[in-house]
C-alpha cells in the first residue's frame, strides 16, 4: 500500500487546530517514520508544547517549573498601545521606568526602583553599573548557586568586578570584610541570601546594619521580594512560614544602599528584576548600558503596576500568590467537600521558588489512589498533581477556586 500524501495526512489533522505548516510537518515525520498513522500523536505532542494555562495542585505557590507566581490577569484583553514612555501631562517623551518601577519604591520606602527582566539581571546590572573593574565582598558562606544557573561567583565576573571572598563558609564577622576593605581596596560589599538552602549550627554572618557601618555602598540581594516583614496587606499577625525570609523595606532600612530582588516570587508578580534603593545608585544602573539589555516590555510592566497598586492599597487578595498563601485551611476543607470527588485530605503546601525553604503551610484537597499523574496532565486544562506514597493528592491552595469544576471533572475521569 502506498503511504498517504503528506497534504492528505495533514488535512487530516486539522481538527487539532494547529497551523497547517505544522501539521504537515508532523505529517511528513510521520510517512518518513514508516508510521503514517502516528501523524497525530505527533501533532498532539506538538500542541501540548505550546504554552497554556494549567492548574496547579502541587501545593507549591511558586512552583519554577510552571512559572513560579500566578499574576492576576490582564486589565484589559484590548488590542492596543500604551503610554509605556510617554507623558501624558506633558506630551513629550517619558519613561518606561515611571509607572510600576515608581510604585513599588513607594510601596518598599526606597528612594527609587528599576525593573528588569528577572533577578539575576538585577544583580548584574547593579554590578555592572557600580563595580565593574573595581573589587566586591562576599561572604564565603553567600557564594551560592540558585535555581539552575544563578552562581553568584559566575555573575560577578560577568559584571566585570573582581570578587573578594570574605570569611568562611559557616561563619563570617563584621572584622573580616574590615579586613578585606583594608587590604584589597574594597569598593562595594555585596549579600546574598542563602535563599535555597540553609546553614545550620555554628554559623555566624555580619548583619545589614554591621555592613553599614563600614561606610561603603551596601547591596542586598534578598532574592524573595517580601516587600515588607510586617506584611500589612493581609489580615492578622505576618504568617508563621515566613520564617525569617529577608524583607525588603526593613533591609533597606537597615541601611543597605540597594536591593535586589524578583517580581515573580513573593511578591506574587511576573517575572521581573527590581532593583530598588539610593536614588544616586539606581540612576546609575538605569543609565548603563546594560539597562537597556536587560530592560522589560509593556505587558510585564503593566502586570507589575496591578501588583505593586494592589500593594499601596493593602489589598493582598488582589494579588494571586497572597489569596492563595492566605486562604484559611477549613475554607479549602470546604471546596474539597464540593468537589465529590476523592477523598478528602488534609496536607501540606509549601511556599516554593526557594522562598523560606524548610517551612510549610497547613492545606487541604482531595486524594485519590494510584498514580493518576499522567492523566491528570493529558486532561483539558492540564492538572498537576502531586504523587505521595501511592495517592494522588490535588492540593487546593493553589488552585483558583474558578478552577475547581474542571479539577473535579479530570479527577472524576479517572479510572
Ligand atoms: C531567585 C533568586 C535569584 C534569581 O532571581 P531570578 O528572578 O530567578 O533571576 C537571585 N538571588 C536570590 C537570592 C534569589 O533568591
Amino acid at each position: 500500500m502506498r503511504p498517504p500524501s503528506v497534504d492528505r495526512l495533514a488535512r487530516e489533522l486539522a481538527g487539532t487546530g494547529l497551523p497547517h505548516p505544522l501539521l504537515v510537518e508532523a505529517a511528513r515525520a510521520a510517512i518518513t517514520a514508516g508510521d503514517p498513522s502516528s501523524a497525530r500523536d505527533r501533532a498532539e505532542a506538538m500542541s501540548l508544547a505550546l504554552l497554556r494555562p494549567v492548574i496547579n495542585a502541587t501545593g507549591v505557590l511558586l512552583h519554577t517549573n510552571l512559572g513560579r507566581a500566578p499574576y492576576p490577569p490582564a486589565t484589559t484583553s484590548r488590542a492596543g498601545y500604551s503610554n509605556l514612555e510617554f507623558d501624558l501631562a506633558t506630551g513629550r517623551r517619558g519613561s518606561r521606568h515611571a509607572h510600576a518601577a515608581a510604585l513599588l519604591a513607594r510601596a518598599a520606602g526606597a528612594e527609587d526602583a528599576l525593573v528588569v527582566n528577572n533577578g539575576a539581571a538585577a544583580v548584574l546590572l547593579v554590578l555592572a553599573a557600580l563595580s565593574a573593574g573595581e573589587a566586591v565582598a562576599v561572604s564565603r558562606g553567600e557564594l551560592v548557586e540558585i535555581g539552575g544557573g544563578f552562581r553568584v561567583p559566575e555573575v560577578l565576573e560577568q559584571s566585570g568586578a573582581r570578587l573578594v571572598e570574605v570569611g568562611t563558609t559557616n561563619r563570617t564577622r563584621l572584622a573580616d570584610y574590615r579586613r578585606a576593605v583594608a587590604e584589597a581596596g574594597v569598593a562595594l560589599l555585596l549579600k546574598v541570601h542563602t535563599s535555597n538552602y540553609q546553614i545550620v549550627g555554628f554559623t555566624e554572618s555580619a548583619s545589614v546594619v554591621e555592613l553599614a557601618s563600614l561606610g561603603l555602598p551596601v547591596v542586598v540581594d534578598v532574592g524573595s521580594g517580601l516587600l515588607d516583614a510586617a506584611t500589612p496587606w493581609i489580615e492578622g499577625p505576618p504568617p508563621r512560614w515566613l520564617g525569617d525570609e529577608p524583607a525588603v523595606r526593613q533591609t533597606l532600612a537597615a541601611g543597605a544602599s540597594l536591593v535586589t530582588f524578583s517580581g515573580d516570587k513573593l511578591l506574587g508578580g511576573p517575572q521581573a528584576g527590581i532593583i530598588a534603593g539610593a536614588g544616586e545608585l539606581v540612576e546609575r544602573c538605569r543609565r548603563h548600558p546594560l539597562a537597556r539589555a536587560l530592560r522589560p516590555g509593556a505587558m510585564v510592566l503593566a502586570a507589575l503596576q496591578e501588583v505593586a497598586l494592589a500593594y499601596l492599597r493593602r489589598d493582598g487578595m488582589a494579588i494571586p500568590f497572597w489569596r492563595m498563601a492566605a486562604t484559611p485551611v477549613d475554607e479549602l476543607r470546604r471546596r474539597a467537600s464540593v468537589l465529590g470527588v476523592g477523598e478528602l485530605v488534609d496536607c501540606q503546601s509549601v511556599p516554593g521558588g526557594g522562598s523560606a525553604p524548610g517551612t510549610t503551610i497547613p492545606s487541604a484537597g482531595v486524594a485519590v489512589a494510584g498514580d493518576h499523574a499522567d492523566a491528570l496532565r493529558a486532561a483539558d486544562p492540564p492538572v498537576v498533581a502531586r504523587v505521595l506514597e501511592g495517592r494522588t493528592v490535588l492540593d487546593l491552595r493553589t488552585v483558583d477556586p474558578v478552577d475547581d469544576p474542571a479539577l473535579a471533572k479530570a479527577v472524576s475521569a479517572l479510572s
